[in-house]
């Protein structure tokens, strides 16, 4: 590996096309104006729960890792109501989430904080122009599908549908205000929550929690997270084997999702429904004494980094002996990555899940 060999020069945030997302930020307080009615809060909650779980269950665990099977037209369903939470379609989603899996805490992860910062990871890759493009070369299973295409090329038709079905039925309960207050709180409001939570699985759930397995990458589990997000915050777990349906693996971690996809195989809405393996449960346990290459590399790359400050600092001042550090540096550094890779595998643990 050596250096990284990728080019983030167009790592631009674009100015323009983040006006809609920073105003999205602040449309739920107009509902000053309006007020709020007690069911404005149900409003939020359903929008933001029912879209939540079809990208937790459905935009994730579906699209991107196959870990159950459902018919063409719930497929579809799924694709609409998590394309309604406005984070683009399916397609874009799963595709740039196969990418972080594939890459994860490497130079060519997108998303990773511990290579390109918490905020990058968190939002602003989002919102450069450079990774709008969906990624039709690590989905070709789901790119098949004309209707889902179609649905990833019109990724704003489910939000409007959507914004403008929740405008009306606050109109129906209660005339103009009211209908406004269901839409910029509502609707915008548990939008923008759907971010944040959605994107802290890329940021935050790599740094904040604890690690079981020994994973390549720095992901944690976070009860918090998984409680807002659907058992999405078993990061570590998932990250570990991403083929299973379950993200928890003990009885007492909490994954709202999965107890859906299970509930769903008792009415034959999902089938092959697939979990974590008994023996993969009890491999890689940091517990265990395996080693962490994950954190030894992150550790490593801080440490790379003090050393690099300091050694910017004495300028030219060592001549040879600068020149023989360089070399040890990077010698120590190709051995690390060496040694990470031979630990991690031929294949990362639990496959892609696209199978
Ligand atoms: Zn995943
Ligand atoms: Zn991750």
């Amino acid at each position: 590996m050596g250096e990284t060999t990728v080019d983030r020069r167009d790592e631009r945030i674009s100015m323009l096309s983040s006006i809609p997302f920073f105003t999205m930020h602040l449309l739920p307080f107009l509902a000053f104006f309006t007020g709020l009615r007690w069911w404005d809060a149900l409003i939020f909650f359903v929008l933001y729960y029912v879209r939540m779980t079809a990208l937790t269950a459905g935009y994730h665990r579906y699209f991107s890792h196959r870990t159950y099977k459902v018919n063409r037209l719930v497929q579809f369903l799924i694709a609409f109501t998590g394309g309604a939470a406005a984070q683009k379609g399916a397609l874009w989603w799963a595709g740039h989430h196969r990418h972080h899996h594939k890459y994860s805490d490497m130079d060519e992860d997108i998303h990773s904080p511990t290579k390109r910062g918490f905020w990058w990871s968190h939002c602003g890759w989002i919102l450069c122009r450079k990774y709008d493009a969906t990624r039709f070369d690590l989905i070709p299973d789901f790119a098949k599908y004309p209707e889902l295409r179609f649905i990833n090329k019109f990724h704003l038709l489910p939000p409007i549908l959507v914004g403008t079905a929740t405008f009306f039925l606050g109109y129906a309960l209660g005339g103009t205000a009211s209908a406004w207050a269901a839409l910029l709180f509502g609707f915008f409001g548990s939008t923008v929550l759907l971010y944040h939570v959605t994107f802290m699985i890329n940021s935050l759930a790599h740094v904040f929690g604890n690690r079981r397995y020994a994973t390549r990458d720095t992901s944690r589990n976070n009860l918090i997270l998984s409680l807002l997000a659907g058992g999405e915050g078993w990061h570590n777990n998932h990250h570990h084997y991403m083929a299973s349906a379950n993200q928890a693996f003990r009885w007492w971690e909490i994954d709202t999702s999965f107890y859906l996809i299970k509930l769903a195989s008792f009415v034959g809405l999902t089938w092959d429904v697939r979990k974590v393996p008994k023996h993969m449960m009890e491999k890689h346990l940091i517990r265990n004494g395996e080693a962490d290459i994950g954190m030894f590399e992150k550790h490593w790359q801080n440490a790379l980094l003090a050393l690099e400050n300091a050694r910017s600092k004495t300028g030219e001042m060592y001549g040879e002996r600068r020149k023989e550090l360089d070399a040890l540096i990077a010698a120590t550094k190709a051995k690390v990555e060496e040694i990470a890779r031979l630990a991690s595998g031929p294949e990362p643990v639990g496959g892609d899940g696209a199978q």
